[in-house]
């Protein structure tokens, strides 16, 4: 059996599939490419991969094969996947690109021209991410849901805001000492919590005895 071309794949049982046909599929071809995060596959001839190379079945979710361990169209693999395979790379592929949704336009009152909002393009860029970090959360981590409400950048203003409470004077830290800050924080915190902790138990504990 031929050797998985997944990095760090060790399995060494389950059905191997063929990579797309290059000539046919080149854009299917390339993300599967990449999702193996093996770089000596970009020096190899693209049809002596698609002749003698595979990756195994494990790589993809159930939504992904047809009952009989064959895979259904136009899929691309999602599961143990090194690290690096990130939806960043994802959404730099030209079928994530194209998958984006048109440019939102609307008529300017002065000239009557169509033009493009930039908020409402980003708008429609978010919700499109959306959609995206929904199915990848879903399939590559397996999480059954998350709340989409939390999905905010107020937790991390505030954090933030406290780190730069911490550097007093010094708003520009260089690495180091943002690390010692982002320690000192933690230390702080954990601190405060356990002690109020510490404080709930002994009144408790005074509540009882009296
Ligand atoms: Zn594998």
């Amino acid at each position: 059996m031929p050797k998985c071309q997944v990095i760090n794949c060790d399995d060494k049982n389950s059905t191997r599939h063929r990579f797309p046909n290059p000539k046919k599929n080149p854009r299917q071809f390339e993300i599967w490419i990449k999702a193996t995060g093996n770089t000596k596959l970009e020096k190899i001839d693209s049809d002596k991969i698609y002749k003698n190379l595979r990756i195994c079945h494990r790589h993809f979710g159930a939504e992904n094969r047809s009952t009989n361990m064959y895979l259904k169209p136009n899929v691309y693999p999602t599961l143990f996947l090194p690290i690096n395979f990130s939806p960043t790379i994802e959404f730099e592929n030209p079928i994530i690109q194209e998958n984006l949704p048109p440019k939102p336009a609307i008529p300017c009152e002065a000239t009557g021209k169509m033009i493009t909002v930039p908020s409402l393009n980003n708008w429609a860029i978010s919700l499109e991410a959306f959609k995206f970090l929904t199915f990848n959360l879903k399939h590559r981590f397996n999480i059954k849901f998350f709340m989409p409400r939390r999905l905010n950048q107020d937790p991390l203003e505030n954090f933030f805001g406290q780190m730069r409470q911490h550097g007093g004077r010094n708003i520009n830290p260089n690495v180091p000492v943002f690390i010692n800050h982002f320690k000192t924080l933690l230390v702080n915190n954990l601190v405060i919590h356990i002690l109020l902790l510490l404080l709930k138990l002994f009144l408790i504990l005074l509540l009882y005895i009296s």
